[in-house]
C-alpha cells in the first residue's frame, strides 16, 4: 500500500514536470525547442546577441568564420533562416546590403545603427579608385560602431530591448545578461582610456577605414590606406602621400587585418621602412581564433596592446 502511494506520487510529479516543461516552451519564440530564434549578420552582433540571450536564444551568424562581412553574399538556406527567424539583427547603411534586402521579408529585422543615443559619424573621405561607385560611398555614415566599446554598449542595450519585446516573460534574464556584458565593456572602455591617455604619437595608419569610432573615442587620428570597404584598392597617389606622411611623423607601424590580404600594408611599410602589426577590426574571427576561444573582449585587449606599443604610450 505504502509503495503504491509513493508510486502514484512519483507519477504525479512526472505529470507536473511535463506540464512545467510545456509551459516553458510556450514562453519563447516560434521554434520547437521554445527558444527565440535570432539571426545576427556578423560576428560582433552574434557575440552580443549570444551574451544577452544566454540559454534562451538560438543565434545564427550569417557571416562564417574567416569571411570578411562587407558585402557578404547569402545562400538560399540563409535567406530561409532570415525569413523563419523571430528576430534578425544587422547594421544598415549599406554595410551588408544582401542582409538588408532579405531582412525585409523577416518577421522582425532591426537595423542596430538606428539605435537611440548612438551618434554616427560620417564616412571618412574615400581614398579608393572606386570612390563614387562603391556601395558605401553614397551612404554617408560609417557603420563600424562596434570598435568603440562605449557605442557597443548602446548596441547591446538595443539587443536587450529587442529580445525583451520578443520574449517579455524573460525580460529580467535578458536585462541581467546585458548588464554582465556591458559591465565588461565599461571596464574595457576605461582600460582603453587610460592605456591610450598618454602616448608619444596619436596617428594610426590602418588598412581600411574601420577605426573611425575608436579614434573618435580615444582621441587618435586614423589614416586609412583604403576606404570604408577593405577590398577597395588604394590609388598610387594616396600611397605616395601616406609614405611621405609616415616618414615625416615618425610613425612606427602600419596596421593590417586578419581577414584581408596584408599586401598593400606590407608594401607601404617597406617603402617607409617601418614595421607592420595586426589591428583587428573584429569584422569576424578566423576559424583559428574561434578554436582558441577568442572573443570581442580578448581581441580588443590585444588591439589595445598593439596600439600602445605602436604609439609609444606610457
Ligand atoms: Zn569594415
Amino acid at each position: 500500500m505504502r509503495v503504491a502511494v509513493v508510486k502514484s506520487a512519483a507519477a504525479m510529479l512526472a505529470v507536473v514536470a511535463a506540464m512545467g516543461l510545456a509551459g516553458c516552451g510556450d514562453t519563447g519564440g516560434s521554434s520547437s525547442d521554445g527558444k527565440v530564434q535570432a539571426v545576427a549578420s556578423f560576428y560582433p552582433l552574434y557575440e552580443a546577441t549570444r551574451a544577452v540571450g544566454g540559454e534562451l536564444v538560438d543565434v545564427t551568424n550569417l557571416t562564417a568564420a574567416g569571411v570578411e562581412p562587407h558585402d557578404v553574399e547569402l545562400t538560399s538556406r540563409q535567406v530561409d533562416a532570415i525569413e523563419d527567424a523571430d528576430v534578425v539583427l544587422y547594421l544598415g547603411h549599406g554595410f551588408q546590403p544582401a542582409v538588408e534586402k532579405a531582412g525585409k521579408r523577416a518577421k522582425t529585422a532591426v537595423d542596430l545603427l538606428a539605435t537611440d543615443g548612438l551618434t554616427l559619424l560620417s564616412a571618412p573621405e574615400g581614398h579608393d579608385e572606386e570612390q563614387g561607385k562603391g556601395h558605401e560611398a553614397g551612404e554617408g555614415e560609417d557603420p563600424h560602431v562596434w570598435l568603440d566599446p562605449s557605442r557597443m554598449i548602446r548596441v547591446v542595450e538595443r539587443i536587450r530591448t529587442v529580445l525583451a519585446e520578443e520574449d517579455p516573460a524573460n525580460a529580467g534574464t535578458y536585462a541581467a545578461n546585458a548588464k554582465a556584458f556591458t559591465d565588461r565593456l565599461r571596464a574595457l572602455d576605461a582600460d582603453f582610456r587610460s592605456g591610450l591617455g598618454s602616448c608619444q604619437r596619436r596617428r594610426i595608419v590602418t588598412s581600411h577605414a574601420a577605426f573611425t569610432y575608436l579614434a573618435d573615442r580615444y582621441d587618435l587620428r586614423q589614416e586609412a590606406i583604403a576606404g570604408l570597404a577593405p577590398e577597395s584598392e588604394p590609388n598610387p597617389r594616396r600611397l605616395a602621400e601616406l609614405t611621405d606622411q609616415v616618414k615625416a611623423d615618425g610613425t612606427t607601424t602600419i596596421f593590417y587585418e586578419t581577414l584581408v590580404s596584408p599586401r598593400v600594408a606590407e608594401a607601404l611599410a617597406r617603402e617607409a621602412r617601418v614595421t607592420t602589426a595586426v589591428l583587428n577590426p573584429l569584422e569576424g574571427l578566423t576559424t583559428e581564433e574561434v578554436a582558441a576561444g577568442e572573443s570581442y573582449e580578448s581581441v580588443m585587449r590585444r588591439n589595445l596592446q598593439a596600439l600602445r606599443s605602436a604609439l609609444g604610450c606610457n
